[in-house]
C-alpha cells in the first residue's frame, strides 16, 4: 500500500554556473557544478522516489557520461521519474525535503520550488514540503563549498 524512500545529494559551488534549486534560478555569485543543471534538491527528490520503488538511483537512470543529460533541466528528469512511478502504480503521498545551504537565503524561493516539484510530480502543492537550513557555518556547507539536500518520500499505491 505504501512505500517510503530517502534521497541525499551534494554538489559543490563553482564559478560561472547558474544556481538552480527546485527548478528556480536563484540570483547568487556562484552556481553548483554538475553534468546536468546540478539541481541538488530535485536530485535528492528523484533518488527518494526511485529508492521507494527499489529502482536504484538517478546515476543509473540518467548516466552522467550521457550527452543527452548535459546541462539537463532536472525538473524534466523528475517528470520522467514521476512517469515511471505512475507506471509502477504509485503516486506521491507526500515529500519532505531539506536543503542545507549557508548562503544564499532561500526563503523567498521556497514556494516556487514547491510549485515546480508538485507540477512535475502531478500532485497538489500541499503534498510537497521544502525546508531550508544552515549548518551553523560548520562542515562543507558552512564553509560555502557546496549545498546538500535530503528528501524523504511516502508513495501510495494507486487503487
Ligand atoms: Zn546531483
Amino acid at each position: 500500500m505504501f512505500r517510503i524512500g530517502h534521497g541525499y545529494d551534494v554538489h559543490q559551488f563553482a564559478e560561472n554556473r547558474n544556481l538552480i534549486l527546485g527548478g528556480v534560478n536563484i540570483p547568487y555569485q556562484k552556481g553548483l557544478l554538475g553534468h546536468s543543471d546540478a539541481d541538488v534538491l530535485v536530485h535528492a527528490i528523484m533518488d527518494s522516489i526511485l529508492g521507494a520503488l527499489a529502482l536504484g538511483d538517478i546515476g543509473h537512470l540518467f548516466p552522467d557520461n550521457d550527452e543527452n543529460y548535459k546541462d539537463a533541466d532536472s525538473i524534466k528528469l523528475l517528470k520522467k521519474v514521476a512517469e515511471i512511478m505512475n507506471e509502477k502504480n504509485y503516486r506521491i503521498g507526500n515529500i519532505d525535503a531539506t536543503v542545507i545551504a549557508q548562503m544564499p537565503k532561500l526563503a523567498p524561493y521556497i514556494e516556487n520550488m514547491r510549485k515546480n516539484i508538485a507540477d512535475a510530480c502531478q500532485c497538489d502543492i500541499s503534498k510537497i514540503s521544502v525546508k531550508a537550513t544552515t549548518e551553523e557555518k560548520l562542515g562543507f556547507t558552512g564553509a560555502l563549498l557546496g549545498i546538500s539536500a535530503h528528501s524523504v518520500v511516502l508513495l501510495e499505491r494507486i487503487n
